[in-house]
């Protein structure tokens, strides 16, 4: 006998929307990289062009932002220390083990603005003791992202300026062809570590300048060619 009825309503999968297309992106898994533009590394106590290194958000940490609109994201529990990294994110279409970069790159549905939001005292804590990232990285609605822009319409990404302001003073601003390792390689190296599938989602990392913010701060992301991310940090109930 197979079960065909779950013992209670089983949850979708995260669907983010996609620009141009009344067809939503269903998400399956949302993998990060760290470190990958120099100049973070550098602020965060490292240098140079070590391997990739990934860490996970679950898919329901997203927190879907429309161009124009403004997020809310509640303060999160348990930190004094709230980061904002901005990232761009990029959704596949297809997977595969042991891709090539070329493999990879053709695995690329869209692009999308993201923030990588981090409990970074807990994140220092973590790295002190040996500990792993969820509770600095996994938390509830730490993954704001904008809608998906499709390959078919804005091409593959190469360069573009991605920025964050915080309550209209800019605090990020870098360019994504300073990425250590590139959109390609980052996908292809982590095909390696794990079997990537259509709906999977990469932040690709955040350049310098990542900090703090609070209650009432509004951050507003961009990625050339990908519109804005308007999110407000919000007290929580
Ligand atoms: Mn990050």
């Amino acid at each position: 006998m197979s079960a065909t009825e779950t013992v209670f309503a089983a949850q979708g999968p995260t669907l983010v929307p996609v620009v141009g297309s009344s067809a939503a992106f269903p998400v399956r898994r949302i993998y990060c990289v760290g470190r990958n533009y120099a100049e973070h590394a550098k602020e965060m106590g490292f240098t140079g062009r070590e391997d990739p290194f990934f860490f996970c958000k679950p898919a329901d940490a997203i927190l879907h932002v429309a161009e124009g609109q403004v997020g809310s994201m509640p303060y999160p529990s348990k930190t004094e220390n709230l980061h904002f990294e901005i990232e761009l994110v990029v959704a596949l279409a297809r997977g595969g083990r042991n891709l090539s970069v070329e493999e990879a790159q053709d695995c690329i549905y869209g692009y999308a603005v993201g923030l990588d939001m981090t409990r970074r005292d807990l994140q220092a804590e973590a790295k002190k003791q040996g500990r792993p990232w969820e509770v600095a990285k996994a938390f509830d609605h730490s993954a704001p992202m904008g809608s998906i822009y499709p390959v078919t319409e804005v091409g593959h990404l190469e360069n573009g300026a991605i920025t964050l302001a915080v309550n209209d003073e800019l605090r990020q601003e870098s360019d994504i062809s300073q990425m250590i390792w590139g959109i390609a390689e980052s996908i292809s190296y982590l095909s390696g570590l794990f079997e990537l599938k259509a709906g999977d989602l990469i932040f690709t990392g955040t350049p310098e300048g990542v900090g703090a913010v609070k209650p009432g701060d509004r951050m507003d992301g961009a990625v050339q060619g990908l519109g804005g991310l308007r999110v407000q940090v919000v007290s929580a109930e």
